[in-house]
């Protein structure tokens, strides 16, 4: 798959403050916050879209879910937020790497 913003964010080409990080997966800040608190959950693997995960990767998207309920902790948000993932173009994904949205 084509490089893309994330791509780059991963990788340090853009600058960014990741505000957790683990082997596996960052987290950030959304640069144009839809709720008071919107942290994007970034796989370091550039799986496309969520419908793109193979059964190889059942253990990243559990640990995905895991790292969600610690950074939701970290934000003191844990018992009133949302899990987004928007899948295709025409459901509002515009960048074309696997992330979830955290919205309290
Ligand atoms: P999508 O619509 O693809 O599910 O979500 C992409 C999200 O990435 C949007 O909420 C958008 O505001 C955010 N975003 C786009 N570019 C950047 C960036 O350069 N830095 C950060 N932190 N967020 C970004």
């Amino acid at each position: 798959m084509a490089d893309t913003i994330f791509g780059k964010i991963l990788s340090g080409e853009i600058p960014s403050e990741f505000i957790y990080e683990d082997e596996h997966c960052v987290a950030i800040h959304d640069i144009n916050p839809q709720a008071p608190v919107h942290v994007l959950v970034i796989p370091r693997k550039p799986i496309e879209k969520l419908s793109d995960a193979e059964p190889e990767d059942q253990a990243l998207l559990g640990h995905l879910m895991l790292a969600v309920g610690t950074i939701a902790q970290q934000l003191g948000v844990v018992d009133a937020f949302n899990l987004m993932v928007n899948n295709g173009e025409a459901a509002g994904m515009t960048i074309h790497h696997l992330h979830l949205h955290i919205l309290a």
